[in-house]
């Protein structure tokens, strides 16, 4: 493999493109496949396997026939963990390849996917490859002459559904806390980004993660995503995607009664008080909006800036944003690469034609970047008020909406007006200040003169219409247990 200094989407091998089912890889069982796509070339990359009810059903018989006979769910946890590092260590070891797998299918910028994406992935699967032997459940005082306890034991088969703006990451938050857990998974990557996941399967197997453990359906929404959501044999279904399209699994997993995990989208507000380092804060609304193109669920989309230092932090904002480089995400120079595909494109370049008619005024960007490929240039309005579309509408792209505030009472009161509640952040050097908006943000995470923190001990979620349950840390690994109580009569 070529360094990454030199490398083009022609050197990336593309290896795994079937199913991963009962430790095979399999062509879909109608035969039909799809194309992804290269979204900073439109070209097709490959076809891949265009799985279906029946390859989501196959799929769930090994996962069950895997999860009830074992052993990946009796065998001393010790040795699930090892499986788990062991699993880090090739991922790791593939970093190069993997990275610029992601980026040739995804589209982001190599690096962020080398410093940012691949790190993260390694670090989940590590942290929750210690918790796998250390699942235990507690004992309890009750009435009378007995001996109670409870027991935490693996949820059992996980269907697990993931978008395509993290796609390894999302896979690692989903393996990481299911796998340690005991639990065995039925994948369904995103159509636009299933490359990696398929890889990281392929590597699973490469380092003996038992048949059945992991499968991997490619497929669309509808079809395969739904055939997961609705299968009786899987148990609990961890999706991240869009509000929308959790309301549809909400309704489809009723008649099996699934246990639901939700990570959803968000419009979440960063906070500017005047008394704020302003470079770093500059840099923070600039990092927070920016990275991977705009597409994070817990974008700073919503940025509030102190009336009385709007002028000197837009002009720092400003120059940080056009000195922001467009281009083939291969080239270790480009900051920012296209958007995941035609309709993201079209929808971003809708929200700025919206933003124009509703008065908000463009002070950067605002157009296509080049001809070919989905690139939008960051883009910055001002003088956005709260009721506007792109105030409210979370628009997934390099599109940022800057309005303004006097005091801090009203900064409460307007930060909370939408109906997210990922993320939040706040910049101050008031302490008081920040902890009274940590307080009383209605958001999953806060974070304080810094964004985009992210760890794999810190739980992530939402609030609102964000989301419920949490993934990362105990909170992660807890949602893919169930608690069992034992009674004994003394
Ligand atoms: P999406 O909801 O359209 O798709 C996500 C996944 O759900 C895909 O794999 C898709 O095939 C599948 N899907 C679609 N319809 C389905 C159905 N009826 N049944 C089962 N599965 C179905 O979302 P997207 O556009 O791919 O991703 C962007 C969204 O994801 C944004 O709202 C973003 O904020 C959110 N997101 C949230 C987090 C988080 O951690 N909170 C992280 C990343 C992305």
């Amino acid at each position: 493999m070529a360094t990454t200094q030199s490398l083009s989407a022609a050197d990336i091998k593309v290896d795994q493109t079937q199913c991963f089912i009962d430790g095979k890889w399999v062509d879909a069982a109608s035969g039909k496949t799809f194309a992804t796509i290269n979204p900073a070339t439109e070209q097709e990359i490959a076809q891949v396997a265009e799985g279906d009810a029946e390859d989501v059903d196959r799929a769930a018989k090994a996962a069950r026939k895997a999860f009830d006979s074992g052993p990946w769910r009796t065998m001393d946890a010790r040795d699930r963990g090892r499986l788990m590092y062991k699993l880090a260590d090739r991922i790791e070891a593939d970093m190069e390849e993997l990275a610029a797998l992601e980026t040739l299918d995804n589209g982001k910028p190599i690096t962020e996917s080398r410093t940012a994406d691949l790190p993260l992935v390694i670090d989940a699967i590590r942290y929750y490859a210690g918790y796998a032997d250390k699942i235990h459940g507690s004992t309890i005082p009750i009435r009378g002459n007995h001996l109670c306890y409870t027991r935490r034991e693996a949820v059992g088969v996980a269907g697990q559904i993931i978008p395509w703006n993290f796609p390894m990451l999302m896979t690692a938050w989903k393996w990481g806390p299911a796998l340690a857990a005991g639990c065995t998974i039925v994948m369904k990557p995103a159509e636009q980004t299933p490359l990696t996941c398929l890889r990281m399967a392929h590597l699973a197997q490469e380092v003996g993660i038992p048949d059945g453990v992991i499968n991997v359906v490619p497929g669309f929404g509808p079809t395969a995503g739904a055939a997961v959501v609705k299968h009786p044999q899987i148990d609990k279904v961890a999706f991240t995607g869009e509000h929308r399209t959790a309301q549809i699994i909400t309704r489809d997993s009723a008649e099996t009664l699934k246990r639901l995990t939700f990570e959803l989208g968000g419009k979440s507000p960063n906070v500017i008080f005047a008394d704020a380092d302003l470079d770093a804060a500059a840099h923070g609304a600039y990092v927070g909006l920016y990275l991977n193109q705009g597409q994070c669920c817990c974008a700073g989309s919503r940025l509030f800036v102190e009336k009385s230092v709007h002028e000197p932090f837009m002009e720092k904002l400003t120059a940080l944003t056009s000195s922001r480089r467009l281009g083939n995400p291969f080239s270790p120079d480009t900051d920012q690469g296209p958007q995941i595909d035609q309709a993201q494109f079209d929808k971003i370049l809708s929200y700025i034609d919206k933003g124009q008619a509703e008065g908000a005024e463009c002070v950067q960007g605002g157009k296509r970047h080049g001809d070919v490929g989905y690139f939008i240039e960051p883009t910055i309005f001002d003088g956005v008020t709260d009721q506007m579309a792109i105030a409210q509408d979370e628009i997934f792209g390099p599109v940022l909406s800057v309005l303004t505030f006097d005091d801090h009472e009203e900064i409460i009161r307007r930060a909370n007006d939408t109906f997210y509640g990922l993320a939040a952040a706040v910049w101050t050097r008031d302490i008081s200040k920040a902890h009274d908006y940590a307080a009383r943000v209605r958001a999953g995470t806060v974070w304080v003169n810094c964004y985009d923190v992210f760890d794999a001990a810190a739980p992530f979620g939402g609030f609102k219409m964000s989301g419920y349950g949490r993934e990362l840390g105990e909170e992660g690994l807890k949602a893919y247990t169930e608690s069992k109580t034992v009674t004994i009569a003394l």
